[in-house]
């Protein structure tokens, strides 16, 4: 393949980790960002390189439009192109509505709704000029279905598939195709907070019987990058064992 160039934001474990590291054994060069240096970024950095690719490392956090443009720019400039885009960094700030901080409401916002403008911003010039680009972003089912204690979660995760859509209709003649994905509950240290017995209870109404895996997740986002999805665009797939069919 020729090299190919992959940003995934939130690389720096969990999903993103395994999405990088499964975009590498594909042949991409992969860019991650991160907010502050620290074991999680160099072990990933490690990873990838291990396979063969080469990682870059970006500063910025992807609620700042500012860091975004900079970090874009800084990849654009080392390697020329950015072929795949995946949107991934994100955050939880549960709770009930009644009781929710206005800043629990907007940080989420600013870093899954927002921060997937601010990326897709920055990017989607250079994909332009290119006549070609794949953007993938993650989701979730509570995007679709709703979920107590997480309007705010909720509420930005059915924002991306908003997003996801009309981009789709904007970018196809430029043979850019966009998806998203929309995991169930995905083994990570976002859902590390569950306890064990609500895990177990939570196994027990999906119909797969149990939680999803980083890789269930990464092997979809592969075939979205893939020559394979290319009549795919304006999609949400569903990964969450059969939870919301
Ligand atoms: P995770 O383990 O908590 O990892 C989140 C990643 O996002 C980390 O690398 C974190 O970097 C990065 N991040 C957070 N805020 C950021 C910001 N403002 N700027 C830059 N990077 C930021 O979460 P995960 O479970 O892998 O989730 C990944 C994505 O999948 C999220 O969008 C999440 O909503 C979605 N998802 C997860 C599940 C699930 O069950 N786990 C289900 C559905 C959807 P730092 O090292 O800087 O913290």
């Amino acid at each position: 393949m020729e090299k190919k160039v992959a940003l995934v934001t939130g690389a720096t474990r969990g999903i993103g980790k395994q999405i990088a590291i499964t975009l590498a054994k594909e042949g991409y060069d992969i860019a991650i960002n991160f907010r502050k240096e620290n074991e999680d970024l160099v072990n990933t950095k490690k990873e990838i390189e291990n396979i063969g690719s080469k990682c870059l490392t970006v500063q910025g956090d992807v609620s700042s439009f500012e860091d975004t443009e900079k970090f874009v720019k800084e990849i654009i400039e080392k390697w020329g192109q950015i072929d795949i885009l995946v949107n991934n960094a994100g955050i939880t700030r549960d709770g009930l509505l009644m009781r929710m901080k206005k800043e629990d409401f907007e940080d989420v916002l600013d870093t899954n709704l927002v921060g997937t403008f601010n990326v897709t911003r920055n990017v989607i010039g250079y994909m332009s000029k290119a006549r070609q680009g794949r953007i993938i972003n993650i989701s979730s089912v509570v995007g679709v279905s709703g979920n107590a204690g997480q309007t705010n979660y909720s509420a930005s995760k059915a924002g991306i598939i908003g997003f996801t859509k009309s981009l789709a209709k904007e970018m196809a003649s430029r043979n850019i195709l966009v998806n998203a994905v929309a995991p169930g509950f995905i083994e990570t240290s976002m859902t590390d907070v569950l306890k064990d017995d609500q895990k177990e209870a939570i196994s027990k109404m999906i119909p797969l019987k149990r939680m999803g895996k980083p890789e269930d997740v990464a092997n979809v986002v592969k075939f979205l990058a893939s020559n394979d999805s290319s009549y795919i665009t304006g999609q949400v797939i569903n990964i969450d064992g059969g939870m919301l069919m």
